[in-house]
């Protein structure tokens, strides 16, 4: 998954500079991450996130997410196995629908 893209390339260029830093200027201390559902400082470095995925057309973030979590939900093609939905980490979760005979991701 390497890609020598900067972000501005990816579409991630000032605007979004722009969009995070307001987003973490009205950042509460202590607010429920939409992924995990832990509370979000910022000394932990936050994401700004895109409720509308990019990868769907999503083009301006509107929420910050750990960074972490931000990486782990990638495209959003998880985000009904997120932790603060399920109450376990994403791989968990994957297994568990896994073994309930649903195919999570294509195999490779
Ligand atoms: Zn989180």
């Amino acid at each position: 998954m390497a890609s020598t893209k900067t972000t501005t390339q990816r579409g991630l260029g000032w605007e979004h500079q722009k969009q995070r830093e307001k987003l973490l200027r009205a950042h509460v201390e202590g607010t429920p991450c939409w992924w995990c559902g832990e509370p979000m400082y910022l000394a932990q470095g936050l994401a700004a996130d895109h409720s509308h995925a990019r990868a769907h057309g999503g083009t301006k973030a509107d929420r910050l997410l750990h960074g972490l979590c931000n990486k782990q939900r990638g495209d959003g093609s998880k985000d009904d196995l997120r932790p603060a939905v399920t109450g376990k980490p994403l791989e968990q979760a994957q297994a568990d629908q896994a073994a309930l005979g649903v195919r999570v991701m294509p195999w490779p």
